[in-house]
């Protein structure tokens, strides 16, 4: 069987029941009494026909936009899903790791640092470029002297005040 045969075989069939559903809608046309002409009465039985076609069109185009809408909302459901989970697993994640930061390592207490002691450590100057806004309208910049001032901060385990640890700090001098 080649491809032509099936094609035709298929173009036939297809007709069949074109030819059969017209013929039937026909008949029943033919038999309300629109009018005494023949031709009259076959204009009118083509338009109701094609008036017809176009609703079922029309439905079969609703059914459809219905079914992309419904497709479309199960890929939308499907991804937030998805979204939500990532979010869920990097928050679990982001709090393990600040779980463990926060943990004691003498006495596995969670989130009891306590701020103990601090100290000024270092003081430097430096210039910073500042920028302004001249009366023309231009910016120019400048540089002024500013300190800085790095400081030690040592946190202690308020739990067993065995554990001790300390954070640097660089803050700017107003
Ligand atoms: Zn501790």
């Amino acid at each position: 069987m080649t491809l032509t045969d099936i094609l035709g075989s298929t173009l036939s069939f297809v007709w069949d029941i074109i030819a059969t559903v017209c013929g039937f809608l026909y008949d029943i046309l033919s038999k309300i009494p629109i009018s005494e002409t023949p031709w009259i009465n076959f204009i009118i039985s083509l338009l109701i026909i094609l008036f017809i076609l176009g609703i079922i069109g029309y439905l079969v185009d609703q059914a459809k936009e219905k079914e992309r809408e419904a497709e479309w909302a199960v890929y939308r459901a499907e991804r937030e899903a998805r979204e939500a989970k990532e979010k869920a697993e990097l928050e679990a994640e982001e709090k393990a790791k600040q779980d463990a930061e926060n943990t004691c390592p003498k006495c596995h207490a969670m989130y009891q640092f306590v701020l103990e002691s601090k100290k000024e450590i270092d003081r430097y100057q430096i210039n910073k470029e500042v920028w302004e806004r001249k009366a023309n309208g231009k910016d120019v910049s400048r540089y002024v002297k500013c300190t800085k001032v790095v400081e030690e901060f040592t946190y202690v385990c308020d739990n067993c005040h065995d554990y001790r640890f300390t954070k640097e700090e660089t803050r700017e001098l107003e």
